[in-house]
């Protein structure tokens, strides 16, 4: 019996597992298409000064309104990208279009918002992605120390080598740069402190659970990330701020800036900047 039991599982693993992987080969398919239709856009979440309580920077957050399964995450099609050579081309998109929409708005609006926007792992390796950086700064105009790069902390550590060169040469062009997702990899301090980094971002998961009943280490690991990081010279941003609470405590932990519901959620720059404006 329970042999039968058990052979159901698998069949069930096996249906399943079928499932997930066609719904991954017609995504990858139809993002192909996504991208040359249109369907692919741009929403910023605002980055807040602590001290001042200004937005100072938005982060480019991109979307995918897929014409059938409607609002497709990052999540799930950031990584499907990258498993072919799909990435570069929707990171060039992304590039292009957030820098176009950022200083078209700065201009507009006489604003100094900086931008930051994420980058994957494999366009790091790809040696179109400096001169793709450079060109977006020099068609827009964007002073380059008002564009950052985030690039996640197992990203990073994928390769700390090929990293580290591609960091230089981008930090040669004069930009920010980032690691985003802090807390979630296991990078040593030594391997942090030979990298150009300007900016480490607090993972969400920290920030979740200051002010939680049994989870108040959440505030003792924040206090020693901020204090490592600015011994490093780095500016600290808190990611997923949702309550009062948590915002008063990365105060009092001396956090720089920080983003999240509590402030703003991800929305279009036409829905954004009028609200910034004055
Ligand atoms: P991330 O860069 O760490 O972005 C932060 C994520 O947290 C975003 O999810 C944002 O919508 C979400 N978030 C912001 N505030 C809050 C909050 O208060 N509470 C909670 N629970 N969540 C909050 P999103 O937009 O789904 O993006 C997920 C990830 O996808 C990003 O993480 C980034 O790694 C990746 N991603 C997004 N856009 C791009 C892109 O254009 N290129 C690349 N390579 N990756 C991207
Ligand atoms: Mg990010
Ligand atoms: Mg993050
Ligand atoms: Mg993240």
């Amino acid at each position: 019996e329970a042999k039968t039991r058990g052979r159901g599982r698998y069949e069930f693993f096996d249906v399943e597992l079928r499932e997930r992987v066609q719904r991954q080969l017609r995504l990858e398919q139809d993002l192909r298409e996504a991208v040359v239709d249109g369907q692919l856009w741009m929403a910023y979440q605002p980055v807040v000064d602590l001290r001042t309580c200004r937005t100072v920077a938005v982060e480019g957050l991109m979307r995918w309104h897929h014409p059938t399964h409607g609002a497709i995450s990052p999540v799930e099609f950031i990584p499907l990208a990258e498993e072919s050579d799909l990435i570069n081309l929707i990171g060039d998109y992304m590039l292009r279009t957030t820098t176009e929409e950022i200083a078209s708005q700065r201009a507009a609006r006489n604003l100094d918002t900086r931008l930051t926007v994420n980058l994957s792992a494999r366009q790091l390796d790809d040696a179109a992605l400096v001169p793709t950086v450079e060109e977006a700064l020099r068609r827009t105009g964007l002073p380059p120390q008002t564009l950052c790069l985030e690039i996640t902390e197992s990203a990073l550590m994928r390769d700390p080598e090929v990293a580290g060169g591609a960091l230089s040469a981008l930090r040669g062009l004069g930009v920010r740069l980032a690691i985003d997702d802090f807390g979630t990899g296991y990078s040593s301090l030594a391997q942090l402190w030979r990298l150009p980094l300007d900016t480490l971002k607090i993972d969400q998961s920290f920030v979740a659970g200051i002010g939680r009943p049994g989870k108040s280490e959440a505030e003792a690991i924040i206090r020693g990330i901020v204090t490592m990081a600015h011994s490093m010279g780095l500016t600290v941003i808190a990611e997923g701020v949702e309550t009062d609470r948590q915002l008063e405590v990365l105060r009092e932990l001396n956090c720089d800036q920080a983003q999240g519901y509590r402030f703003g959620r991800p929305v279009s720059a036409g829905e954004l900047f009028p609200r910034m404006a004055g």
